[in-house]
């Protein structure tokens, strides 16, 4: 559903203070480390990061050179919701209602190995934030398959491309009922600020996923992350949504100014595929955004 033709969202300030340190070891051009800066901008320095396995792990780096201001806890790579909600239960225990406990996974840590952790922690509706940066593969160990990967997408382990859609995991979490459902990309800074800033009020379980482009695992230009985050939402190949409890408002319409084969062919994991295949994937791509929003 898309919000009221008089809906606008009220422009967020971003705040100066910065919550992630520079010199940082991710690949120049990552996505997941602008989103990390700008998440924790959003959240304030009253965060507590839980991050199981996956690139961030090497980004957060160990103590005592962590590239966080924040708290920050490292976990095995199927415990991140898991450690988050008992990280949660012992700041209770000490009255301590403040503090924002915010588990921050790659897909893999998401859609497949961490799945039962963070099953788990949103049915018993664990009031914590779960963060998915989605770069639709398993990119600190080389670029494997995830359930979060593309349909069509070339990977180490799908070298034809992947024959099965991605997994819709935003409705799964929404059978879940917890509170908060969203979608957000770092080329929208103030959708993405308003959805973190919406989640940090609320109570209960809550759950944001994000299109973190990887211009080391999707070959693109390390200086076109932005445009390539931007090519996917204004060609509808990924949408801006969120989940208010009711039913998915749509937060940013596509422009459809760009084609979803030209976001495809941006990219060098899909070069292996032929004009047709790019138009079946584009037409499967608008198929898979119309059935998650349409399960209201
Ligand atoms: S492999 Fe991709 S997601 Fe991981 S640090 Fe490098 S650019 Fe970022």
């Amino acid at each position: 559903m898309d919000r009221p033709s008089n809906w606008r969202q009220e422009a967020v300030e971003i705040p100066r203070e910065e919550l992630l340190r520079p010199g940082h070891p991710a690949c120049p051009g990552c996505g997941a480390a602008p989103s990390m800066r700008l998440a924790l901008k959003a959240l304030g320095p009253k965060t507590m990061v839980v991050i199981p396995a996956s690139c961030w792990s090497v980004i957060a780096g160990a103590h005592p050179n962590f590239s966080l201001e924040v708290p920050l806890l490292h976990t095995p790579f199927l415990s991140g919701a898991a450690a988050a909600a008992g990280l949660k239960a012992a700041l209770e225990a000490q009255g301590d209602r403040e503090t924002l406990v915010m588990a921050w996974a790659g897909d893999g840590g998401t859609y497949d190995i961490g799945f039962q952790g963070l099953s788990g922690a949103a049915e018993r509706r664990t009031d914590m934030l779960y963060v998915c940066y989605d770069n639709e593969a398993y990119m600190n160990t080389g670029g494997q398959r995830s359930s979060a990967t593309p349909v069509g997408t070339r990977t180490g382990t799908t070298p034809g491309g992947k024959p099965e859609e991605k997994k819709d995991l935003l409705n799964i979490m929404v059978a879940h009922g917890v509170s908060y459902v969203a979608t957000a990309t770092l080329a929208y800074p103030q959708d993405f600020l308003t959805k973190f800033k919406k989640a940090r009020e609320k109570r209960g379980f809550r759950f944001i996923h994000l299109l973190s482009p990887c211009p080391t695992g999707w070959g693109f230009p390390e200086e076109k992350t932005v445009t390539i985050a931007r090519m996917a939402v204004e060609s509808g190949a990924y949408r801006l949504m969120e989940w208010d409890g009711e039913e998915w408002y749509t937060t940013r319409q596509p422009s459809f100014r760009v084609k979803v084969e030209d976001y495809l062919q941006a990219q060098t994991r899909f070069a292996h595929l032929t004009g047709q295949e790019l138009q079946e994937i584009a037409k499967q791509t608008a198929a898979y955004w119309e059935k998650v929003s349409r399960k209201e």
